[in-house]
């Protein structure tokens, strides 16, 4: 049997993905086709075809988006703070090396810039050409690729953006300093005025104590914190959780039907997202 790309494994004949990057949990992916697998400098890259997920990345052995189910976490990391905020025109990306977010803000007609600040090319590269059923075909001219730590990036800016989306992948490796108050606070001084911003702030069941961090985090730095979620199949016990801090605009601007292509984002899903489980709501609250 001929060797397997790290992280993969055989069993019988068959070659299966485990994503083991709990301590009591493993779960695996039976796989039909290493279809690009390749060591960057900072991370293992990989896009694998799966029997029940469709074509996949992943990166040192965590799955990170599908083509299958990853237009539910684009387009609520998108749509909501792109319909959060009344005009958006300079948008900011840090992460989202799959380019699916990007594809989303892409909708906006109203938006003039889109800078995409991905640490590592090599996942941007693989994606755009082995996984466009995320992707795209990412060649709108508003999209600028910006290789470097979004940390670096937005050190020294100041009242530039008027939505920042940070894409990260789980607080480990390059992505662990996305979730330090300081980074937050550099997004702040980032964001125009009126501006917003919105991270992917883990999983309310696996990962509570990070959700609850990143939600108190932003919370000290925005007057308007707002927690939102969705399920996301792929992602460790299905229910994902979005973090969304806005420093004056406090609602979804309904002066306008929502009227965008897409696949899981609707009118109701954009009014009712705020709503959140008991439990969710717990977590997040401020210890008394
Ligand atoms: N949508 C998926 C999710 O929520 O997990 C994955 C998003 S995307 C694949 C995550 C990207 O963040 C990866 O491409 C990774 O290389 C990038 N990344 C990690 N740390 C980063 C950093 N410090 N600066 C910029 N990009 C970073």
């Amino acid at each position: 049997m001929n060797s397997l790309p790290k992280f993969l494994h055989h069993h019988n004949d068959d070659i299966w993905l485990t994503e083991n990057e709990r301590e009591n949990l493993q779960i695996s992916y039976r796989i039909k086709e290493v279809v690009f697998a390749k060591d960057s400098q900072l991370q293992h890259v990989m896009i694998l075809d799966s029997y029940d997920f469709g074509r996949m990345l992943v990166l040192d052995g965590v799955v990170q988006t599908t083509s299958i189910d990853g237009y539910i976490y684009n387009e609520m990391i998108s749509h909501i703070p792109l319909n959060f905020h009344p005009n958006p025109r300079r948008v900011l990306i840090i992460g989202g090396g799959d380019c699916g977010a990007a594809r989303e803000v892409t909708k906006y007609e109203q938006v003039e810039t889109i800078d995409l600040v991905e640490i590592d090319e090599l996942v941007v590269k693989a994606c755009k050409e082995y996984l466009p059923e995320v992707s795209g075909n990412l060649s709108d001219p508003r999209v600028r690729f910006i290789y470097q730590d979004g940390v670096e990036f937005v050190k020294n800016l100041e009242a530039q953006y008027d939505v920042i989306i940070v894409d990260s992948s789980d607080p480990i490796g390059p992505a662990k300093q996305l979730f330090e108050l300081s980074f937050y606070q550099n997004l702040h001084r980032a964001l125009k005025p009126d501006g917003l911003m919105v991270c992917q702030s883990q999983s309310p069941i696996f990962h509570a104590d990070i959700m609850r961090q990143t939600y108190q985090r932003v919370s000290q730095l925005f007057p308007i914190t707002k927690l939102y979620t969705a399920i996301v199949p792929t992602y460790p016990g299905g229910l994902w959780s979005f973090t969304l801090g806005s420093k004056i605009h406090g609602y979804l601007n309904g002066h306008q039907p929502f009227d965008k292509d897409t696949r899981y984002v609707n009118e109701g899903i954009l009014n009712q997202c705020f709503e959140l489980p008991e439990f969710v709501k717990k977590i997040i609250q401020p210890a008394r």
